[in-house]
């Protein structure tokens, strides 16, 4: 599903993000992504994100080489992967549909595919009920599942979910990777990049570690 392939990254006038990764993540594997403040966690996942192209190395994405893709590309390819926020980045004037509706307002699929589509991501979130509320009426834990439900709306196959749980107590941040292992139990791949060891522990999946860009174990 996911291939780095020797992948550097380096910033303008800044050192080495990333030094010669290579791993990959099968179908529907779920993996964490750990390591401190500044080792490259979410340099990674932006290169998976095509929001950053390496330096070097080759990226594949579901059997597609995304290392030089062209910017007219992205917007078809990235249909294919679901983004999830530490901070949700939800649209705060907008209602519940209209955030999750969003990436399917983008591809241009029809009013009723649409409604059909968006009450099936909130029901696996168990949002259903919420549609008119707006995100500031809900609590932080309401406003991350709102965040997964418009991560998985367009079906994707790979989610990238970046220090999802930083804003959750314990008993919510169980409640979220469970929802992901769901998620994983019908074919999806999924990579989570956290600080959360304990969490991480208690789960017993696979763990990538990277140390001042380099990856330790894969
Ligand atoms: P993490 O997500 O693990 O905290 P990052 O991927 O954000 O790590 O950062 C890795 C390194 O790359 C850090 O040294 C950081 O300062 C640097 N870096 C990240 N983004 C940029 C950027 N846009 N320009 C220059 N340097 C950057
Ligand atoms: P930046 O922090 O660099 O401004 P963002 O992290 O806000 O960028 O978002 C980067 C890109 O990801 C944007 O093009 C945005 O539209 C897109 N995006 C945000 N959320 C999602 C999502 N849930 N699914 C797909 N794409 C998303």
């Amino acid at each position: 599903m996911l291939r780095f392939e020797h992948v550097s990254k380096r910033y303008p006038d800044a050192g080495d993000a990333l030094v010669d990764v290579n791993f990959h993540l099968a179908h529907g594997e779920m993996a964490f992504l750990t390591g401190r403040s500044g080792a490259g966690k979410s340099t990674l996942l932006k290169l998976i994100a095509m929001m950053e192209q390496c330096t070097r190395g080759v990226v594949m994405l579901d059997g597609k080489n995304i290392t030089r893709i062209g910017d007219s590309k992205i917007p078809y390819l990235r249909r294919n992967l679901g983004l999830i926020f530490q901070d949700y980045k939800l649209l705060n004037d907008r209602t519940v549909f209209d955030n999750v509706a969003l990436p399917l307002v983008v591809s241009g699929h029809s009013h009723q595919e649409i409604g059909r589509r968006v009450r099936a991501a909130l029901d696996k979130v168990s949002l259903l009920g919420k549609e008119r509320k707006h995100p500031l009426a809900l609590s932080g834990g309401e406003q991350q599942r709102v965040g997964i439900a418009r991560a998985i709306v367009n079906k994707p196959k790979l989610i990238l979910a970046d220090e999802p749980t930083g804003n959750l107590d314990p008993e919510l941040s169980a409640e979220v990777m469970h929802m992901f292992e769901q998620f994983m139990q019908v074919g999806v791949t999924i990579l989570i990049a956290t600080h959360d060891i304990e969490l991480i522990n208690r789960l017993g999946h696979r763990v990538l570690h990277l140390d001042k860009g380099h990856l330790v174990t894969s």
